[in-house]
């Protein structure tokens, strides 16, 4: 069997189930329809997987981990696999980036950079696979006392729509480096350059069992996954909600779980900033995706001085903005859904019916299929910081500017929401510099600069309902592997 099955619905092609090394459709043999965003066309289907497909998937893993060649190989072969992933998925970048364009509606020079991105992930994974250290510690004489960083087991990894590729990379590269077997259920939104990637994995020499993806919605196969007994670990990346459901079902099954939820992050621009500096980063991080990222800085907040200055250039560049279909590759893309359009339309309504002041608006170019779902990106100015729109992930290309007087207000601004991701910093006060990124409560702070999340060296995660745990970096491998203390006597 073949990952894309050509005999499809509608002559459509249909992407398959890896489960072990055999693809495979859904036991029920139910598809769902995939929906191209820059044109609401359905371009191909997937498998519509339940609870059956789901506990097959989990079987290979906990057999691939338990008795099988994978569990077997030594760490720097499990880093050569990874390795060789990566550079499979950077010698077939560009066919990636034009399923991952197409299947998210991002542009181009976006998808690129996401396939980029997501070899690094492969490639720092690679390398840190044997050099996961444990440690001695001294005890009392005549005993040694080894800490043995180990794999945990099945490792389960729930992705989202936004960034498939990226997000797959960053949770499964830190797993399998760690020697775990995962199984991997992607968003339904959106996920063909995952069933890509997988056939990669096997192309390059992974065990049978070790990459398991098995496609499907969130109710079905993605609950299945979480409340599956025999998982040791969940990834989960996702929505608050759905967030707290997974928890839910990792402490049924007593097992850990990291969680990435998003944000409503600040970009803090100080008068003393330098503002030729943070005006391309202010757009960027709202625009970049769509504003579907869950790093992405939603709130601009800005010292009183230089409000109507700097707004004044913002707007500017707000209005050269240039939306498109993803072949288009300009400056913004489409949602990912109706529903997503919908969802931003309702806020943008909230600014509307509160007479807020939208500063400026992007274009959406003409030749723009009007059955995609495009929202040109908006900046809102003066949001009163109690409003919806200051406070809640719209997850679309809506900045809400807010102006702040002194310092300590900024700070109290960008502490007050329920969310506490990233943060991003603009002043040459060496002084508040420091203060302030530590005095905000959230898992990254960047000063003077901005990268969305950060590179892959850099740990990410969240505080409150952003989440908890860490992904990326080194440390997503003591996420993804648990110390066991071994005490010999020998006198
Ligand atoms: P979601 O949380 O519903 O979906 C994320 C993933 O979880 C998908 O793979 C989905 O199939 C799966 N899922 C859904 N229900 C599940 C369940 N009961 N058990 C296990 N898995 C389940 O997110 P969404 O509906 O696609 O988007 C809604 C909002 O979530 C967005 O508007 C945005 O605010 C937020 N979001 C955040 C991120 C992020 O990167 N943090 C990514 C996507 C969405």
């Amino acid at each position: 069997m073949n990952a894309l099955d050509r005999g499809a619905p509608a002559r459509l092609a249909t992407y398959q189930n890896l489960i072990g090394e055999t693809w495979q459709s859904a036991q029920s043999g139910k598809t769902l329809p995939m929906v191209e965003p820059s044109t609401g066309a359905v371009f191909a289907h997937i498998a519509a997987s339940g609870k059956a497909d789901i506990d097959l998937a989990v079987k290979a893993a906990r057999h691939a981990f338990d008795e099988g060649a994978w569990g077997k190989l030594a760490a720097f072969e499990r880093g050569r696999l990874l390795m060789k992933l990566a550079q499979a998925i950077l010698d077939n970048g560009e066919e990636l980036a034009n399923l991952e364009a197409r299947d998210c509606g991002k542009p181009m020079k976006q998808a690129r950079a996401d396939v980029t991105a997501t070899a690094r992930y492969f490639e720092f994974y690679g390398g840190a696979a044997d050099k996961l250290h444990g440690e001695t510690i001294p005890y009392l004489t005549g005993m040694t006392v080894i800490g043995l960083r180990e794999p945990l087991g099945v490792t389960a990894h729930i992705v989202p729509w936004n960034y498939p590729m990226q997000i797959f990379g960053r949770s499964v590269g830190g797993s399998l480096a760690a020697g775990n077997a995962c199984v991997v259920k992607p968003a339904e939104d959106a996920c063909l350059s995952l069933v890509r990637i997988a056939q990669f994995a096997l192309d390059v020499g992974f065990p049978p069992g070790a990459l398991n993806l098995v496609t499907g919605t969130g109710e079905e196969a993605g609950a299945a996954l979480t409340a599956h007994p025999e998982i040791d670990f969940i990834s989960f990346t996702g929505s608050p909600e759905v967030g707290a459901m997974v928890q839910r079902a990792a402490a049924d099954n007593h097992v850990g779980v990291t969680l990435e939820l998003g944000g409503k992050s600040p970009q803090i621009v100080f008068a003393d900033a330098d503002l030729d500096a943070v005006l391309p980063f202010a757009v960027n991080a709202i625009v970049q995706n769509a504003g579907q990222t869950c790093s992405a800085c939603s709130r601009l907040l800005v010292e009183k001085p230089i409000y109507d200055r700097f707004m004044d250039r913002l707007a500017g560049l707000f209005s050269a903005l240039r939306v498109g279909t993803h072949e288009a590759d300009l400056d913004c893309g489409p949602l990912i859904s109706a529903r997503q359009k919908g969802r931003v339309e309702n806020f943008l309504g909230e600014a509307d019916a509160a007479k807020l002041p939208v500063l400026a608006r992007g274009n959406i170019v003409e030749g723009t299929p009007d059955t995609g779902f495009f929202v040109p990106p908006t900046l809102i100015g003066n949001v009163p910081p109690d409003m919806r729109l200051a406070r809640e992930e719209i997850f679309g290309p809506v900045l809400s500017a807010i102006p702040f007087s002194e310092e300590s207000e900024a700070l109290r601004l960008a502490n007050s929401t329920d969310y506490g991701l990233v943060a991003a910093l603009w002043t040459r006060d060496g002084g508040r510099q420091l203060r302030m990124a530590r005095a905000l409560r959230c898992g990254q702070v960047f000063v003077n600069g901005f990268g969305a999340g950060g590179g892959i060296e850099l740990p990410f995660g969240g505080v409150k309902k952003s989440g908890h745990g860490r992904e990326k970096g080194f440390e997503a491998l003591y996420e993804f592997t648990q110390l066991k203390t071994i005490v010999l006597k020998h006198g």
